[in-house]
């Protein structure tokens, strides 16, 4: 069973995949934690190299591109394998990270972005996808480290962000689940179970 959390920077995604980690795990189940970019040895490169503030520009093919490496490798080595053998994954983060962010944040087709994260994952789509929800000014309030290349990017682009996340979910509410992340987090954190307790498989 496979679940990926995704939502902008700052809309608490590592505290709920923590969090439903634990939960599921008290339920008997293995669960495998990872995120993108950067769970593979490959990806940790690659994510250096698409979050270092210092590298400057990037072109927008290239970093879809590398994202997309990044993907392909995650899904290759860790995500597919665990599947395999009935673990439940839970990933910080996905393909519609990449339509959001290359796809709405930046110029390029949303259409394009997912096809090109498609081939590279081989068609492999979550069970269930989380977005976290949250306004770019509440989540900024958040950030306790200095902004990584992308967090530094204007507030038009994390507002173009969130509704690139925000249009996925309208187009397949069965395979969606959105969370008002301004809320508590444990209150996020219920209406997640509450869903997960219709569908995963016991
Ligand atoms: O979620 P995490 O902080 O690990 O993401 C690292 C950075 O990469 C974030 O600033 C996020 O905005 C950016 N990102 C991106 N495109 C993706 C995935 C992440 O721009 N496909």
């Amino acid at each position: 069973f496979f679940i990926a959390v995704e939502g902008g920077d700052g809309a608490g995604k590592s505290t709920q995949v923590e969090a439903v980690a634990e939960w599921i795990r008290g339920k008997g189940h293995e669960v495998v934690v990872t995120r993108e970019p950067g769970a593979t040895a490959v990806g940790k490169r690659l994510r250096s190299i698409l979050l270092d503030v210092s590298s400057g520009g990037l072109s927008h093919r290239a970093e879809a591109l590398l994202y997309a490496a990044d993907r392909a490798e995650h899904v290759d080595t860790v995500v597919r394998p665990a599947l395999e053998r009935g673990a439940v994954v839970i990933s910080d983060r996905y393909i519609d990270s990449s339509v959001a962010y290359q796809g709405a944040g930046r110029d390029l087709a949303p259409t394009e972005i997912a096809r090109i994260s498609r081939w590279a994952t081989d068609g492999l789509v979550p069970h269930l996808t989380v977005l976290l929800d949250v306004t770019p000014e509440a989540a900024r309030e958040r950030f306790t480290e200095a902004p990584d290349r992308l967090e530094s990017e204007p507030a038009e682009f994390h507002d173009r962000v969130r509704t690139g996340f925000l249009t996925l979910a309208a187009a397949d509410p069965a395979r969606y689940l959105v969370v008002d992340a301004a809320q508590e987090p444990e209150a996020v954190t219920t209406v997640i179970r509450h869903r997960l307790d219709e569908i995963l498989p016991l």
